[in-house]
C-alpha cells in the first residue's frame, strides 16, 4: 500500500526538524570551542569557588542553560507543534512546559553526576580514567535499565496493574514459554499524551514487566496484543539484551579511549590546562556525537537484524500469522508509520524494517 502524501509529509518534516536539531547542537558546541568562550565560562566558575567540584558545577550549569534554550525552539517543534498539526497528539501546551522541567530535572542530575564523576577521575588517575569510567558508566547503564520502570517512568507517566486476567493469563504463558520471568503486566496511560499505540517489554531482573499503552488496549485484539509481545520475546530469547549491552560496552569503551586520545592531542590548540580542565567539556561532547554519527548506520543495520530475528520468532509462537499482519496494520495506521521509506532513509535512520517489509516476511511464510 502506497504512503499517502500525509504520511510522507509528517515523516519528512520529522526528519528536517532532528537533522535542524543536530545542527544547532553541533553549531553551539563549534562555536563554545573555536571562540573561547568555553574558557571563559571555566574562569567564571573557578572564580567562585575554591573547590574543583563545584566550579564542574557551575561551569556545567552554564553549559547545560546555553544549550538547552538554544535547543529549545526545535524541541518544541519536534515534541509539540508536529506531533499536534498530525493529529496525533494529546499533549497541552501546560502539560509539554511541565514534561520539559522534569526532564530538565533528570537529565541536569544525570549529567551532573556522570561529569562530576568523569572529571574526578580525570584529576586522580590521568593515564587510566578513561578504562574505569568505561566500567562505572557501563555498569550505570545497566542500573537505570533495571530502575527505569520503577524510577523513571513513573515521573513522566501513569501506570496500573492491567484489569484483564485473560489477557494476562495469554500474556504470562507466552512469557513461560519464552523461558522469561515477568514482574507484572501493566496498563500504560499514554493517552494522556499521546494518540499514538505502544507496548513494550522493560526493566531488567526483578524490575522486568509488560506494559501496554491503554490506546492500545482500546483498539487492539487479544491476539493481536498477543502478536505484538511475542516479537518483544523473541527479542529476550535471541538474548538481544546481551548483545546491545555488549554493543553499548564496547562503544563506551571506544568513545573514551578516543576521548583520552583526543584531550592529549588537542588540549594545547585550545587553550586547556591539561585533560582535568573542564573547559574542554564541548570537545568531548564532539568526540561523542562524531562516533555515534559514524556508528548510526551500522548500529541501525544490527538492530533491523535482530528485529527481522524477533519477528520470526513472534511468528512461530503465535498460532496465527494474521493477528500479526493486523497489529502490523494497526500500529502503521495509530503512528502514522512510512510504509515504504526510501531505502537510503531506512540505511541511516531506521532501527527497524519497513511495516511493509514486516507484512511481506510473515505472508510469505506457509500458514
Ligand atoms: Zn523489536
Amino acid at each position: 500500500m502506497e504512503d499517502s502524501a500525509r504520511v510522507k509529509r509528517y515523516h519528512r518534516t520529522g526528519r528536517i526538524l532532528s537533522v535542524a536539531g543536530f545542527l544547532v547542537d553541533l553549531a553551539i558546541l563549534l562555536t563554545l570551542l573555536l571562540t573561547g568562550w568555553t574558557i571563559t565560562l571555566r574562569t567564571l566558575a573557578v572564580h567562585c569557588t575554591t573547590r574543583p567540584w563545584v566550579a564542574v558545577l557551575i561551569y556545567l550549569g552554564l553549559f547545560g542553560i546555553i544549550t538547552h534554550v538554544t535547543g529549545l525552539p526545535l524541541n518544541f517543534l519536534q515534541g509539540f507543534w508536529l506531533e499536534h498539526r498530525y493529529g496525533l497528539s494529546n499533549l497541552t501546551l501546560a502539560g509539554w512546559v511541565k514534561d520539559e522541567l522534569k526532564g530538565v530535572a533528570l537529565g541536569g542530575a544525570l549529567a551532573a553526576l556522570g561529569v562530576e564523576f568523569l572529571y574526578a577521575a580525570i584529576r586522580r588517575w590521568p593515564e587510566h580514567w578513561w578504562i574505569l569510567c568505561a566500567v562505572v558508566f557501563i555498569g550505570f547503564f545497566i542500573l537505570l535499565a533495571n530502575l527505569a520502570p520503577i524510577l523513571i517512568f513513573p515521573i513522566f507517566f501513569k501506570f496500573k496493574p492491567l484489569e484483564n486476567p485473560s489477557l494476562t493469563e495469554r500474556l504470562l504463558e507466552l512469557s513461560r514459554r519464552a523461558g522469561t520471568r515477568i514482574k507484572g503486566v501493566f496498563e500504560w496511560k499514554l493517552s494522556e499524551k499521546s494518540k499514538k499505540a505502544n507496548a513494550a517489554l522493560v526493566g531488567l531482573g526483578n524490575t522486568r514487566r509488560i506494559v501496554l499503552s491503554d490506546t492500545l488496549l482500546a483498539q487492539f485484539q487479544d491476539e493481536e496484543v498477543e502478536a505484538v509481545l511475542a516479537h518483544e520475546f523473541g527479542h529476550h530469547v535471541h538474548r538481544h539484551m546481551f548483545q546491545g549491552i555488549a554493543i553499548q560496552g564496547g562503544t563506551t569503551f571506544l568513545g573514551f579511549y578516543l576521548i583520552h586520545r583526543t584531550l592529549g592531542w588537542l588540549s594545547p590548540h585550545f587553550g586547556f590546562q591539561g585533560a582535568a580542565d573542564f573547559a574542554n567539556l564541548p570537545l568531548l561532547a564532539l568526540v561523542t556525537v562524531g562516533l555515534s554519527l559514524l556508528l548510526l548506520p551500522a548500529v541501525n543495520a544490527h538492530s533491523r537484524a535482530m528485529e527481522r530475528q524477533a519477528d520470526a520468532y513472534a511468528l512461530r509462537a503465535i498460532s496465527s500469522r494474521d493477528a500479526f499482519i493486523s497489529s502490523m496494520e494497526k500500529l502503521a495506521e495509530l503512528n502514522l508509520a512510512e510504509r515504504q521509506p526510501h531505502p537510503w532513509i531506512v540505511l541511516i535512520f531506521h532501527s527497524h524494517p519497513s511495516i511493509e517489509k514486516r507484512i511481506a516476511f510473515a505472508r510469505q511464510l506457509p500458514a
